[in-house]
């Protein structure tokens, strides 16, 4: 047998006959995140090289990326692995932050993850996030380590304004253990704001990090401000 049967696209359903790791068939190509600020990965305009966020205020994490535009079919992606119980499509996305991981010559010595507030993990039944970070923990053979707690419950997050988002953010986590000069890389499904993995980023550099780098499968667009 030449060609891997029974595998369909994630998207579109589409059978694929070609051996293809992503199972994203050619016609469903996500939105490629090109142009990006080069602290936090938001893509950006044509003018901008920082985002607003990234110039006028500090980042607690050194470097984020994210392979694609939080949009349609990516944006899909997301919501059916979070909301959908659509786990199966962790291992995809793990495959897209790897070639990302490998892209940017980071050094790592272990794999952690944004966690949820055991409420909300009870009710969903699993932390997207976590399935994620350890398929990629396994393509990229870097330990997985369960390293935060999430102590504030935030309800309706999504909802919240930039400014609001940060603010809840702040002291939302506890790190579990001591990480005395460890480079850690946070993986999440999506960067929005950054209020979040900054929020982690901030607990793990207090535990002793010396470096957080952060990989999601999306992240957001960043408009520019008009003065
Ligand atoms: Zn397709
Ligand atoms: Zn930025």
């Amino acid at each position: 047998m030449l060609y891997p049967q029974n595998i369909k696209c994630a998207v579109c359903g589409k059978d694929l006959f070609e051996e293809n790791r992503y199972r994203i068939c050619s016609g469903c190509s996500l939105t490629a995140n090109i142009r990006f600020c080069p602290k936090c990965g938001r893509a950006v305009g044509e003018s901008t090289v920082y985002c607003d966020d990234c110039m006028n205020h500090g980042r607690d994490f050194k470097e984020a990326r994210a392979p694609f535009v939080y949009e349609g079919k990516a944006q899909k992606l997301v919501y059916r692995l979070k909301y959908g119980g659509q786990k199966y499509i962790a291992k995809i996305m793990a495959q897209y932050l790897a070639d990302e991981y490998y892209k940017n010559d980071w050094y790592i010595d272990f794999i952690t993850f944004v966690p949820m507030h055991i409420k909300r993990e009870k009710s969903r039944g699993y932390n997207q996030a976590q399935l994620i970070a350890s398929e990629l923990s396994q393509i990229v053979n870097k330990p997985l380590v369960d390293s935060l707690k999430r102590i504030k419950y935030s309800n309706n997050f999504a909802r919240l304004s930039r400014e609001e988002r940060f603010k809840e953010a702040e002291d939302s986590f506890r790190a579990n253990d001591k990480y005395k000069k460890k480079s850690i890389l946070l993986i999440d499904d999506v960067f929005t704001t950054g209020a979040t993995t900054g929020s982690c980023a901030k607990e793990l550099i207090k535990s002793g990090a010396s470096d957080v780098y952060v990989l999601t499968f999306c992240t957001g667009v960043c408009k520019p401000k008009l003065y």
